[in-house]
Order: C-alpha cells, then sequence, then structure tokens
C-alpha cells in the first residue's frame, strides 16, 4: 500500500515538475529568446547573449546557395546530390567543425532531401523565431514528436534574415506547385517552364525543342512554346499559340527594364498610377464591404441594448425567467452569427488595403532590374508571376500579338 502511494507521489511531482519545465520553456518561446541547442545553419548564437542568433559568415553562403539553387528550379534531392558533389558538409557537420571536436553521435556527414526541405522552410532565414515545432510526448516518454502547427510559437523579426522576403516567397510558391516547370524525363526545367498561360483556353504552354540545330554542340536555337491543349488535342482544341523563346526573352527583358526605369525616375507617379488602377477595381467591391460593415456594426449594438433590456425586463419582473433566458439565447446566437461575419469582411477588406505595401514591395524589387541583360530562370521566378500568350492575328497587314506580363506582388501592370 504504502509502495504505491509512494509512487502516485513521485508520479505526481514528475508530472508537477514537467509541467513547470514546460511553462517556463513555452514562456521563452514567446519572448522570441533562441533556445535550441545549436544554431540552424547560417547563424551562430551571439557570443554577448546565446539566446540571440547572428548571421554566420561562414554557413550563411550555403544557405543562399540553397535558395538560390531553388528558384532555379532544382527538386530537394537534387539540391542534395549538388551540395554533396560540392563537398558542403551537412549542417550538423558544420556546427562540430566549428566547435573543433568530432561529431559524438553517429550521424551520416552528407545532405539528403529532407535536411534541404527543412532549411527551404524555416522562417528562421526571414528573421523569424519560429519554436515548440517538437515536444516529447509525455513526462514519462521522451521520443521527440512533431507539434501541431499551432502549437508552433512565432514572434517575427528577432534576428537578421540571411533570405529577402521575396525570394522566401518565390521559394514557398514552387513548394504549392512540385512540378511546376518540369520538362520531359530528363527533369530539366525550361527557361519559362510553368509561367506561360494560353490567353484564349486558359492552359500552360508546353516546352518545346528543335534538336535539329545542335550543330557544333551548341544550345538549340529553336526554343518554343505552344498551347498544350493544342498539342494534345490539334486544331480543334485550340489554336497553337507557338511562340519563339528568343522573341519572347527580348519582349520580358525590355519589360522588365522600362519598368525598372520608371521605379527608379519617377516611383511616386507610378505607384500613384498602379494604385489608381487597382483602386478603380476594388473600388465597387470595398464600398459594397464597407457598407455591409457598418449595417452588421449597427445590428450588433442593438443585440447588446436587447441583452440589456431582456435583463432589466426580468429583474423588474415584467418576464418570466424562462423567456428572458429564450431570449438570451437568440440574441446570443445571431450575435456569434454576425461576428463571425464581421471579421471575414475585415478581413477582405484589409486584403484590398494590402495594395499599397505590394506596390511598394513590387517597386523595390523591380528597380534594380534597369540593366537586366540576361534573364535567367531565378531571375524570371523572382519577378514574374505568369505570362498570358495571345495568338498572332493580322492587323492592316502587319502581325499582333497580345503578351500579358504579371508581376509578383501587383499582377498586371498595364500603363
Ligand atoms: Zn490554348
Amino acid at each position: 500500500m504504502l509502495v504505491i502511494m509512494k509512487n502516485v507521489m513521485n508520479d505526481l511531482y514528475a508530472r508537477d515538475t514537467s509541467n513547470k519545465i514546460k511553462a517556463v520553456k513555452q514562456s521563452t518561446f514567446k519572448s522570441g529568446k533562441y533556445v535550441g541547442c545549436y544554431a540552424p545553419l547560417g547563424y551562430r548564437k551571439s557570443s554577448a547573449d546565446k539566446h540571440i542568433l547572428e548571421i554566420d559568415p561562414i554557413t550563411s553562403p550555403v544557405v543562399k546557395h540553397i535558395f538560390d539553387m531553388r528558384l532555379q528550379g532544382n527538386g530537394f534531392r537534387k539540391i542534395a546530390v549538388q551540395l554533396n558533389a560540392e563537398g558542403v558538409p551537412a549542417p550538423r557537420t558544420f556546427y562540430y567543425m566549428a566547435e573543433g571536436r568530432e561529431n559524438p553521435r553517429n550521424e551520416t556527414p552528407y545532405w539528403n532531401d529532407v535536411t534541404v526541405k527543412t532549411i527551404l522552410r524555416n522562417e528562421v532565414y526571414i528573421g523569424h523565431t519560429v519554436q515548440n515545432k517538437t515536444g516529447t510526448v509525455s513526462y514519462k516518454n521522451h521520443k521527440q514528436v512533431d507539434k501541431p502547427k499551432d502549437e508552433w510559437i512565432k514572434v517575427e523579426n528577432t534576428h537578421e534574415p540571411i533570405i529577402s522576403q521575396d525570394i522566401w516567397e518565390a521559394v514557398q510558391r514552387m513548394d504549392n506547385h512540385p512540378g511546376r516547370g518540369r520538362t520531359g524525363k530528363s527533369g530539366m526545367i525550361a527557361l519559362f517552364g510553368g509561367l506561360l498561360r494560353c490567353m484564349d483556353c486558359g492552359s500552360s504552354l508546353r516546352y518545346m525543342r528543335d534538336y535539329r540545330k545542335t550543330t557544333s554542340g551548341k544550345e538549340p536555337e529553336f526554343k518554343s512554346y505552344v498551347c498544350n491543349r493544342y498539342a494534345i488535342g490539334g486544331k480543334d482544341a485550340c489554336s497553337s499559340h507557338y511562340i519563339n523563346q528568343k522573341a519572347l526573352v527580348a519582349v520580358v527583358l525590355a519589360d522588365i527594364r522600362s519598368k525598372a526605369i520608371l521605379a527608379q525616375g519617377n516611383r511616386e507617379a507610378l505607384k500613384e498610377q498602379i494604385l489608381v488602377r487597382k483602386r478603380n477595381a476594388s473600388a465597387e467591391r470595398t464600398s459594397l464591404l464597407k457598407t455591409e460593415l457598418t449595417a452588421l456594426e449597427k445590428r450588433l449594438a442593438e443585440l447588446e441594448k436587447l441583452v440589456q433590456s431582456a435583463y432589466e425586463d426580468k429583474v423588474i419582473g415584467r418576464i418570466p425567467e424562462g423567456v428572458c433566458i429564450n431570449l438570451l439565447n437568440k440574441y446570443e446566437a445571431e450575435r456569434a452569427e454576425k461576428l463571425e461575419h464581421k471579421k471575414e469582411i475585415s478581413t477582405k477588406l484589409a486584403a484590398s488595403e494590402e495594395n499599397e505595401k505590394s506596390v511598394d514591395d513590387w517597386l523595390d524589387l523591380i528597380q534594380d532590374y534597369a540593366q537586366l541583360e540576361e534573364l535567367d530562370r531565378a531571375t524570371l521566378v523572382r519577378i514574374i508571376q505568369k505570362i498570358e500568350i495571345g495568338e498572332k492575328r493580322e492587323v492592316d497587314g502587319h502581325v499582333e500579338r497580345d503578351i500579358n506580363i504579371y508581376y509578383n506582388f501587383v499582377g498586371f501592370v498595364e500603363l
């Protein structure tokens, strides 16, 4: 009997201590202090305060390199293979090298797809501290498990970022479309792969290359794209929308450069112009939302008064308790519904007010490209969201076609 009691007591004590440690840990997480054993690759713990991360000049280029390879369209595994080929030590190995000692654990010094993926999804690289991602099963079982995302504790802007916001977003967008831009069995990515849309049927454009021109080992000149629906279904499905890559590069380069020059030389005017267009497009929507919001707020205020008078009526005996409770339940149900609706509308309104910030983000990005001479995949994915390709048509004896370029952050910029 006594033994059992003692066990129970010990158990209670262990549980209590474990809960206390957890509480201390959680409050440290919430302060944004870094508490991990190792600094993430690319960072080191500040010598002044080990809870603060600072950029490690030795390992941060590896992080940039990984994000860059991803932007070029490489898969996680391919990036790992490349890092191993370059002889880059895996993160943990780096850590022990810096410490000047052998890794006591018997871990592989090589990269794999999981280590690469973890880095590409870690918000630490844009300056945020996200902790509480893993935990133990219980105070008895110390096995580490991944925690659900809603239990993670994130504190923004706790240290200097290694990766810029636009690169981060471009890389996360690629996660949403894993196959984006992949061409053929080789897994090679076409320059515009996944970025082109047929203006008439909305399907993507397919990359084609003409091998007849690969003389003297040079790159084939005849890289082109056609409507995918046409490629599959022929003339009945759509028309070819054939476009030569070289021609398209020239159009896109010219567009990027001209907008960069405008952004540099006349930023405010350009910004205003884009905002006016955006506002006109969303003005009607916004005013509808605002009307709806005002009506909701009015009703919510009424409900509050109704609740109050229901209480008063009950207190002075004007209505029986049962009726009062019924009324209160009814009001509360309506109030909850209206509050939920209000939240939705506020989110929508906030999204349309985000415009100004996104235009600024775009101007910051585009202005660096006034002298852009060559288009590579990384630059394209960074700047451009998609390009719509119209079919060629004859106008007054010459050929015309529409090409609409949609930029990241702002979409189609019509000037
Ligand atoms: Zn089409």
